[in-house]
């Protein structure tokens, strides 16, 4: 019995994680819930070119634990596998069940013992090849999403889209996504309904079960208006920003879209305003006698094109308020 655990599971637009070692010292588990397709979306652009040294520094201390037996080389791995888990949390599946191997062979001292054979118990390509492996899944994952999912494109079913595109690949089977079989078990949660809790082994696991369960809901994905990435679309079908990219101060596409929506918006109300008061105020001086009805509908009709010059930014705001003050 491995001495961690990892589920998961998507209801009511979510996805929820609980994960953490078991053992008897073990520290409570963690919880972790995040909008449906975010932990997905997030995986497949994640930047791994951090990671490409990666294999080559944990082969190396691989072979000196083995050949050397000392703590230090252990601790040197974990390391590792600790900078892939902060990258991404999918990579805590990768995480735990190292340090629950590593666990294992300290406790035989590095060496064969008790019909554990080290070489079995550490296998290194399984962590080595996971940069390239990534890489390759993001590809795949995303030309699945951009062939099959995309809302803006109302030529074909989704089904017929997604037989098309894999009998279009299925020549050259290396640049489809393959769905594997997943350990899946099907529970109840929170006492409150049934869901599919996935068990994953492995990142694959992880991205597959939720790709599948993307395309299995017939989701539909849009490219996002601010960073360009995929995202799919889960409530509103008009949604222009994605809520899977973080900027800097951890600000989603959605939250700074909103916010530069809502200063576009109000500047153009600021437009509109000067221009109204403009307007009654002129339209005032044709009852006074000072302007002619003739005159003014000229000026209405000219002051419409300046402020629609405004609006799209051909010209300035003062340039605008300059040309309204004009008598
Ligand atoms: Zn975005």
């Amino acid at each position: 019995m491995p001495n961690y655990t990892f589920r998961t599971y998507a209801a009511n637009g979510r996805e929820y994680y609980t994960y953490g070692e078991t053992g008897s010292d073990a520290l409570p588990l963690t919880k972790k819930d995040l909008p449906f397709s975010v932990g997905l979306m997030r995986m497949l652009y994640l930047d791994m070119h951090p990671f490409l040294g990666m294999p080559a520094k944990f082969d190396h201390a691989w072979r000196n634990l083995i050949h050397t037996r000392e703590e230090q080389y252990a601790d040197e791995m974990r390391g590792y596998l600790d900078e892939l888990a902060q990258a991404h949390f999918f990579f805590e599946i990768t995480r735990l069940e190292w340090y629950d191997r590593l666990q294992l062979a300290a406790d035989i001292g590095y060496a064969d013992k008790n019909g554990i054979d080290i070489l079995d118990l550490l296998p290194r390509e399984r962590v080595t090849h996971i940069p390239s492996e990534i890489f390759e899944l993001q590809r795949r994952g995303l030309a699945l999403i951009e062939a099959v999912m995309d809302i803006d494109r109302k030529d074909e079913s989704f089904q017929k889209r997604l037989v098309d595109y894999y009998t279009r690949n299925a020549k050259e089977d290396l640049s489809i996504f393959t769905f594997r079989p997943c350990p899946v078990s099907y529970e109840l949660i929170d006492g409150k309904e049934f869901a599919e809790v996935l068990y994953p082994e492995t990142v694959y696991d992880l991205i597959d079960y939720y790709l599948r369960q993307c395309v299995q809901r017939e989701l539909r994905a849009r490219e996002c208006k601010h960073c360009g990435h995929w995202f799919m679309i889960t409530t509103r079908s008009t949604a222009e920003y994605c809520d899977v990219t973080l900027d800097e101060r951890g600000h989603t596409c959605k939250e700074r879209g909103a916010i530069k929506k809502w200063t576009e918006r109000k500047s153009q109300d600021d437009v509109f305003k000067e221009y109204r008061r403009e307007y009654k105020r002129r339209f005032s001086w044709i009852r006074a006698g000072r302007i002619s009805e003739a005159w003014f509908y000229n000026w209405s009709a000219e002051a419409r094109k300046q402020k629609a010059k405004c609006d799209s930014g051909e010209i300035t705001f003062e340039e605008f308020k300059e040309w309204l003050g004009r008598p």
